[in-house]
């Protein structure tokens, strides 16, 4: 029977109970009994009961016990996906999105794509009409809003990890809370893995009726259900560091070292911050167990972040080997979206990698910034899935007990809102400081957003969408910047290279990143530098690749990210097909770079920063707002600092530094937006 949460069990979070029961997770046996086994097995047909008769029902489940693999199946089972219809499970992240759905197909016994599929930004992998369960990312269920406000295809949609609070996942529920206004059929499953819950199942118990009628009932019960699937996790001992560490990427490393040394069996799970940590805590790692006289044969170093192709996913999942002992490096993916089997230790090194945003100075940036007291427990929650386990926090306990926050922020509450501001006005909805949030973003953030977007040409005097630049603007599934640097493109002639550009933009980079070959790195991006800078640099890159034949072999030699660029020209061709569709036609400029840079700025304004006078470190300051950046030592124009650049984003280490660089003549600037910059010899001023 199902354990309904009511006010006084706060304690769902965490159970660590014992249980003998579980055999092991190992692949043994039929993949039918392996489902049974698992712990929301034993709550299927209260799930399925709840569901049919609540608009809304809350499942809040440990991480691994089931939620995102079983229930959209047990839906299916039950009927759900009859008669052309679909079930939808959204997911925050990409990469969890391709493994969850191809382990359900697998599960499923069907090919993958036909019964089963997933659609992630420039990856469809669906049939229409065949396709019976659907996994997404919440950013492209939005984007299906637009082409389907009530998203009518769609019998159930499952909000998968709603505790992660990304920014689209708040927009959804917003979102499906007014689309279950029109649709009484439409049923709405929201699971987490932490009690965060109770705070979205408030937000739906608020469901407002509709106007002039009063009392009327809208379907099932509009109060939703909450279920708590009991968790199966062994304890977990927690240790912590007696000091605190300066290098977590070193202490990470000696951390797995003395667990492989003290420990005989037991897969070892590393959570890092990002992808260049990743790879270079791995090279280390390798490095010390071959001086400590470890054979490199008995250690399987994985990483686990997105971007990863196929087969590297695949490893990560597939059984450790006999005599191996594995240890996977991952980014906070694997805190709740994944389960991996076998992990016994954990290592947390406290930080992951988050968006903040600052409205008065409107700068946005990745930061490695500390994890909540809730994340630390997932993570250490890890440990414990098969046998009792242990987790090393690379704190000290004090400042866990003292210093980390309980819950993190909700991204809508640090994060830059334009490209959430052009979606919902595309999908009609003008008020949006009006807007039903489960957590209201701040007026000043809103207020930038309207005022970059006004400058972008994409809205109006009244905030309304322009046409046709708004509107085609909201169509390109790109950050609203990048889309408007293709539009201008169009006009300017330079469509062919703006495409290439922004396709490399898309993703996280084109390089291969070494530890300790940085000056091989360096001297192979020096083969494709441009003085222009990054961008074109990029567009150097992608000619060499194509001449090459689009050769690995080629790629390997100059230390380019042969997948990376595979990538690239899948998500030109997709970008074209865009295009094609808004009717800006391909172009190509022949090497007229001028007006390459001047489609950049048509999007890119805003990023502007002008070289500080005397200065000898590098020093820029921001056009909008007087603050210090510096390029980036990854960018062709480390050193170089032309007077005046355009960024297109920035990281903030020990200083805010500017990735992917281009230099620019200042008067571009006015040129592309005035309403954004006067001219005022010798400094610019805002209009404002
Ligand atoms: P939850 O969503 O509650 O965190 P999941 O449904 O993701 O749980 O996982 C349920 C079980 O399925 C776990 O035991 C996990 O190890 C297994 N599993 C999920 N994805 C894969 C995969 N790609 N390969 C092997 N096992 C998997
Ligand atoms: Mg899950």
């Amino acid at each position: 029977r199902p354990r309904l949460v009511d006010d006084e069990e706060g304690g769902v979070l965490f159970h660590y109970s014992s249980s003998s029961a579980y055999s092991s997770g190992f692949g043994y046996g039929s993949i039918e009994k392996q489902r049974k086994r698992l712990p929301i097995y034993k709550y299927r047909d209260a799930i399925l009961y709840l569901v049919e008769t609540h608009s809304t029902t809350i499942i809040v489940g440990e991480t691994g016990s089931g939620k995102t693999t079983q229930i959209p199946q047990y839906l299916k089972e039950a009927g759900w996906a009859d008669g052309g219809r679909v079930i939808a499970c959204t997911q925050p992240r990409r990469l969890a999105v391709q493994s969850v759905a191809s382990r359900v197909a697998e599960e499923m016994g069907v090919k993958f794509g036909e019964e089963v599929g997933y659609t992630i930004r420039f990856e469809d992998i669906t049939t229409e009409g065949i396709t019976r369960i659907k996994f997404l990312t919440d950013g492209v269920l939005i984007r299906e809003m637009m082409d389907d406000p009530l998203l009518t295809k769609y019998s159930v949609i499952m909000v998968d990890e709603a505790h992660e609070r990304s920014i689209s996942t708040d927009i959804i529920l917003g979102l499906l809370k007014k689309i279950q206004q029109r649709r009484p059929d439409l049923h709405l499953i929201i699971s987490s893995a932490t009690i965060e819950a109770k705070s979205i199942a408030a937000f739906f118990e608020t469901r407002r009726r509709r106007p002039g009628l009063e009392g009327e009932e809208l379907g099932p019960k509009p109060v939703p259900a909450i279920l708590s699937v009991e968790g199966r996790g062994f304890n977990v001992e927690i240790n912590y560091v007696e000091e605190a560490v300066l290098d977590y990427l070193r202490a990470a490393v000696s951390t797995v070292l003395s667990i492989l040394d003290q420990e005989s069996i037991g897969d070892i799970l590393v959570f890092l911050t990002g992808q260049d940590d990743i790879d270079a805590t791995i090279q280390l790692l390798n490095e010390e167990a071959y001086d400590n006289g470890r054979k490199s044969s008995d250690l399987l170093v994985l990483p686990l972040y997105s971007g990863l192709s196929r087969a590297e996913q695949d490893l990560v999942f597939s059984p450790t080997p006999r005599g191996k002992r594995k240890v996977v490096m991952s980014t906070n993916i694997a805190e709740t979206s994944l389960t991996l089997e076998g992990i016994v230790y954990v290592v947390d090194c406290g930080f992951s990698k988050q968006q903040f945003y600052d409205p008065i100075s409107d700068i946005e940036s990745l930061v490695v910034a500390p994890i909540s007291k809730a994340s630390a427990r997932q993570r250490a929650g890890r440990a414990g899935r098969l046998q009792p386990g242990k987790c090393y926090r690379l704190y000290t306990e004090e400042y866990y007990t003292n210093e980390m926050s309980a819950v993190g922020i909700p991204e809508i509450q640090r994060s830059n809102l334009v490209s959430c501001v052009i979606q919902l006005k595309a999908l009609g909805i003008d008020n949006i400081l009006g807007f039903d949030w489960l957590a209201s973003p701040s007026p000043e953030a809103m207020i930038r957003a309207l005022e970059v977007l006004y400058s972008l040409g994409v809205l109006d005097d009244d905030a309304k969408l322009t046409s046709p630049i708004g509107f085609q603007v909201a169509e390109i599934p790109l950050d609203p910047m990048l889309s408007k640097m293709i539009l201008a493109s169009g006009q300017l002639g330079c469509s062919e290279e703006i495409v290439t550009i922004a396709a490399v933009l898309s993703i996280q980079s084109i390089w291969i990143s070494v530890r300790g070959a940085r000056k091989e790195l360096d001297e192979a991006k020096l083969r494709f530098a441009a003085a222009e800078g990054d961008h074109v640099t990029f567009l150097n890159v992608y000619k060499a690749f194509l001449l090459s034949g689009k050769s690995s072999k080629w790629c390997h030699k100059n230390y380019v990210n042969y997948h990376a660029m595979k990538k690239v020209i899948e998500i030109r061709e997709q970008l074209k097909r865009i295009m094609q569709r808004l009717g800006i036609g391909l172009k190509s400029c022949e090497w007229d770079m001028q007006v390459v840079r001047k489609a950049i700025i048509a999007g890119f304004f805003a990023n502007a920063c002008r070289l500080e006078a005397y200065s000898h470190d590098g020093k820029y300051k921001t056009v909008r707002s007087s603050k210090d950046v510096y390029i980036h030592p990854s960018s062709i124009l480390f050193r170089v600092n032309p007077k005046w650049v355009v960024y297109h984003a920035l990281v903030s280490t020990d200083r805010q530094y500017m990735r992917n660089v281009i230099s620019i003549d200042p008067s571009w600037l006015v040129e592309a937006a005035p309403h954004f910059y006067i001219s005022q010899a010798p400094d610019f001023k805002l209009a404002r």
